[in-house]
């Protein structure tokens, strides 16, 4: 998934540079074994993704990557991306009510319920997540 990606971007037109988020050397040496030779996506490639965007885009999950940016400045100390793969297992798994990991997600940390509406976690995440409506959504789900 990761040569995907990384090759997806550098395949698009116009693309000279492709910065990736890497935290070890294992993940550069990873990154740098399939972009020194590199090979743009081809046909069948570009169809594959193609056909996995449909899929995603039908689905109502949250695109939350699970960067951790929203977490540290939150004054209630809501466990944000844990409580959105929580969401996306419910999604996935059509309607069963993940209570019992959503209880173990927040063992001793914010509810989404708790959320004060304060802003610092929506200014803080890449993808522009509108996290304080998702977090009332799933203190309605999880939290009844
Ligand atoms: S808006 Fe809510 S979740 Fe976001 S940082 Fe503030 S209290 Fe935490
Ligand atoms: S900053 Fe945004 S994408 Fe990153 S973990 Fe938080 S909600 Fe998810």
């Amino acid at each position: 998934m990761v040569s995907w990606g990384i090759r997806y971007a550098a395949s698009l037109d116009g693309i000279i540079t492709v910065l990736s988020g890497m935290s070890s050397l294992s993940q550069m040496e990873e990154n740098l074994s399939f972009m020194r030779d590199f090979m743009p996506l081809t046909d069948e490639e570009q169809t594959v993704i193609r056909r996995a965007q449909d899929a995603l885009n039908k689905g109502t999950s949250i695109p939350c990557t699970s960067c951790h940016y929203c977490v540290e400045g939150c004054p209630m100390s809501i466990p944000i991306p844990e409580i959105f793969a929580v969401a996306n297992r419910q999604h996935k798994n059509e309607g069963f009510r993940q209570v019992r990991e959503y209880n173990i997600a927040t063992i001793g940390k914010g509810k989404a319920s708790d959320c004060v509406q304060c802003g610092q976690c929506e200014s803080a995440c890449p993808q522009h997540l509108g996290i304080i409506d998702y977090l009332k959504q799933c203190a309605e789900h999880f939290e009844k």
